[in-house]
């Protein structure tokens, strides 16, 4: 059965007219769904008991259940969540003085095969329905009671490799009657998709468009990022370049900063170089050691005296916040663990595939997956 939370408020009213309804149905489904946050059509109590039982054998409303749930000394949680096809997601929350902040999964796995992640060696499995990326947020805010004002897309998979879905939620996440939060307030990151970086230019959409660029020369940035093979550098920022043009937005760069790796001078001056001129931040990100990872934390020193070099130099730059940290959820690029074992069972082989939930349920020798991803 189609999930409701897949459609669009456009085609929620086409959806409605097809089964016969009016097309406002759709305002007050809507409502129902992304305000009262409500769990089943028999909530639905203003709308009649002949619709609810259409929609009922239509449609399914996707509740995800939480597996789990850890909370950080300083407030984030990550959840593990049943998406109800036998796959398990995560995604965080994250306490701003400015609000709270949402980390969403755009696929299960990924195929970008980046060096420094977490999600690098896990089976790319599908990716995410519009409908699932949304019920992450609505699951945590069932859950919290908070209302969530910022989303990004930086948790495990590439959202530009699952470009309609990841469009389409936000048109449900951005909607007034939809979830409502502003198109400023989301952002995508991405590894560096050329071809997609201009179809978003054409899309109208105020979201922020995050580069993980990590690197200054092809040479590096194929060593950590394979994506670099196919798109070089000078085409990817070539292509930032026309999406600035085009939207005339602010383009976020984030680079982590590897010990004896990219975190020297030369790499600075090289930064600066390549960014100059262009409407643009850079994020600093102290990266983390992922299991069997080869990169290892920059020094606090050189971090400090890479931001200086470019805020010297005319490029704005900042040292990303580590939030939970404590339970492996810190940035969503570099995560210290591909996986986390579920307590009590005999997780030793890990793998991310459909059918692990069941495993996890009905069987403690098999083998269970909890894909840790990250955040800001
Ligand atoms: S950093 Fe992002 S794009 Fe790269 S492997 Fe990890 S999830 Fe995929």
């Amino acid at each position: 059965m189609k999930n409701i939370k897949d459609y669009n408020f456009e085609q929620l009213k086409q959806e409605l007219i097809n089964l016969g309804e009016k097309a406002f149905r759709a305002e007050q489904i809507f409502k129902w769904l992304y305000q009262e946050k409500v769990k089943s059509f028999d909530e639905m109590t203003n709308i009649s008991l002949e619709l609810r039982e259409k929609l009922k054998e239509n449609y399914t409303i996707c509740n995800f259940g939480i597996l789990k749930k850890q909370e950080s000394k300083d407030g984030t949680i990550k959840y593990l969540f049943d998406i109800l096809d036998g796959n398990a997601i995560e995604t965080v929350l994250m306490s701003y003085h400015h609000g709270y902040s949402i980390c969403v999964s755009s696929q299960i796995g990924c195929k970008m095969g980046c060096k420094f992640c977490a999600s690098t060696g896990i089976n790319f499995i599908r990716n995410l329905t519009s409908g699932e990326i949304v019920e992450q947020i609505l699951a945590v805010e069932q859950d919290t009671g908070v209302k969530i004002s910022n989303v990004v897309f930086m948790g495990i998979g590439e959202p530009l490799d699952n470009y309609d879905n990841v469009i389409n939620s936000i048109h449900i996440i951005n909607h007034p009657k939809g979830l409502n939060i502003g198109a400023r307030h989301i952002s995508i990151s991405t590894s560096g998709i050329v071809p997609k970086i201009y179809r978003l230019a054409e899309e109208n959409i105020q979201c922020t468009l995050s580069i993980s660029l990590h690197a200054t020369t092809n040479e590096k940035r194929s060593e950590m990022m394979p994506v670099n093979n196919t798109y070089k550098i000078e085409e990817l920022l070539q292509a930032c370049k026309d999406y600035i043009a085009k939207t005339n937005r602010r383009i976020s760069f984030e680079y982590a900063l590897a010990k004896d790796n990219n975190d020297n001078l030369e790499d600075a001056k090289r930064l600066v170089h390549l960014l100059k001129g262009m409407l643009c931040h850079v994020n600093l990100i102290p990266i983390n050691k992922i299991e069997n990872g080869k990169f290892t934390k920059a020094t606090n020193e050189n971090i400090m005296k890479f931001r200086d070099y470019l805020n010297e130099h005319g490029i704005v730059a900042t040292i990303r916040r580590e939030l939970g940290s404590d339970i492996d959820a810190a940035c969503r690029t570099i995560k210290k663990k591909k996986f986390v074992m579920v307590p009590g069972l005999n997780a030793k082989k890990l793998a991310f595939k459909p059918g692990t939930i069941d495993n996890l349920k009905n069987n403690t020798n098999q083998t269970a997956t909890t894909f840790i991803h990250n955040t800001l």
